[in-house]
């Protein structure tokens, strides 16, 4: 008997009652809450469209740099740097001028390896030390001799991993650099811990892309002061020293997206409004409970990561089995309004990717399983 063809994505229509209330799950950019939109709506007349060297754009950089200190409990002494180009840009930057001689890196995923890129065909630097680990497990952090940076994420995107923020063993010298795009505002940590804290704002902190933000420890503020001084040539767009320089006067070397910068003050605002990191970070929890709870009760989804400690609270990556598409569920999902579920491509798994971050409602999470849940029936019934 000719086994009948699944229905195709466009008619599998989901009961309205089922959706999300909102239906982005993205891992980056992601979602923003409409009340920040509206903010800049409001604003749009005395704020955009306005100098980012006069006191309207300054006084909302100040505001925001303070937040950012405020939300990420900024140990004394440690300053927020920003500068444009997203993290992409801080990974050339910190080529200039946060690593002297040589990094050392845990390479997770797509992002993590992208840093190791940088370092490795930056012709001022040595040949990186690398520890690579398979998707969906992390490489532990142990200190290498002769390097005098060690790079890892807080948070892997691409695969739902997150590490603790922490300084390896047996190394007190060394910087610890830690990219924090889809963790900053939404997973827990202790700011002691890292010299450089830093990421763009279209993820963990659901704003627009363009800027990279970076909490940064007087060690680091050090040596970007020295590799400044001692000669070595920087592209100015990559200098840290002036990012340090403009930060201090609350502003940026070049023309940052004021549009981006207001929304991640209306977020951080929001954050620290309701009480903080904690707040954030338990909101993400919740989420996080439900779809990994899910997952684990499901006789067709199970989480990727099997390690529950380093299993992401903030993006969640769940594997289907081979009776269901993940890439038909996407599409279906897609055509009811909820967008950007698709897995990493270049995992190459069967495989959902959520963004849990602390804009997303929990209950959203919750309302997302049940529409899997009706998908998958449909499917293979
Ligand atoms: C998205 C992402 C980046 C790149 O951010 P851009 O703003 O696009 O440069 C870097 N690191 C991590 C962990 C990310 O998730």
């Amino acid at each position: 008997m000719p086994t009948q063809a699944p229905p195709r994505p466009e008619t599998l229509t989901i009961p309205a009652a089922m959706l999300p209330s909102d239906g982005r799950f993205g891992s980056g950019p992601s979602k923003f809450r409409p009340q920040a939109a509206q903010a800049l709506a409001e604003r749009a007349v005395d704020y955009m469209g306005t100098s980012h060297r006069r006191t309207g754009v300054r006084n909302v950089v100040a505001e925001l740099r303070a937040g950012i200190a405020e939300l990420l409990g900024a140990p004394e002494g440690y300053e927020v740097v920003m500068g444009n180009g997203g993290a992409t840009a801080f990974w050339d930057a910190a080529s200039f001028g946060l690593i002297e001689r040589r990094s050392h890196h845990l390479s997770l995923g797509e992002f993590s390896s992208k840093f190791v890129d940088v370092t490795t065909t930056a012709p001022h630097l040595a040949e990186p030390s690398v520890h690579v680990g398979d998707f969906g497990t992390c490489p532990p952090l142990e200190a290498v001799e002769g390097v005098d940076a060690y790079c890892y994420p807080h948070n892997e995107t691409s695969t739902g991993v997150m590490l603790p923020v922490q300084r390896p063993a047996g190394d007190d010298d060394s910087l610890v650099l830690v990219d924090a795009t889809s963790a900053a505002g939404g997973l827990r940590f202790d700011a002691a811990g890292c010299d450089a804290y830093y990421f763009a704002p279209q993820k963990a902190l659901s704003s627009d892309g363009g800027l990279w933000i970076a909490l940064m420890s007087p060690a680091a503020v050090e040596r970007i002061e020295r590799l400044s001084a001692s000669g070595r040539w920087t592209p100015a767009f990559l200098n840290l020293k002036l990012a340090v320089d403009n930060s201090r006067k609350d502003q940026t070397y070049n023309t940052p997206a004021l549009a981006t910068i207001f929304l991640t003050v209306e977020q951080v605002n929001w954050l620290n409004g309701n009480g903080g990191l904690e707040w954030a970070a338990s909101r993400s929890d919740r989420s996080a409970d439900i779809l990994y709870g899910w997952a684990e009760a499901s006789d067709i989804a199970a989480p990727f990561v099997s390690d529950t400690a380093i299993r992401s609270r903030v993006v969640g990556t769940i594997d289907f089995d081979d009776r269901v598409d993940a890439d038909t569920i996407s599409a279906v999902l897609r055509a009811n309004g909820i967008v950007d579920t698709e897995g990493y491509r270049k995992i190459g798994r069967n495989q959902l990717r959520i963004g849990m971050f602390p804009a997303v409602e929990p209950e959203d999470i919750e309302a997302l399983t049940a529409c899997l849940d009706y998908i998958c029936e449909q499917l293979i019934a």
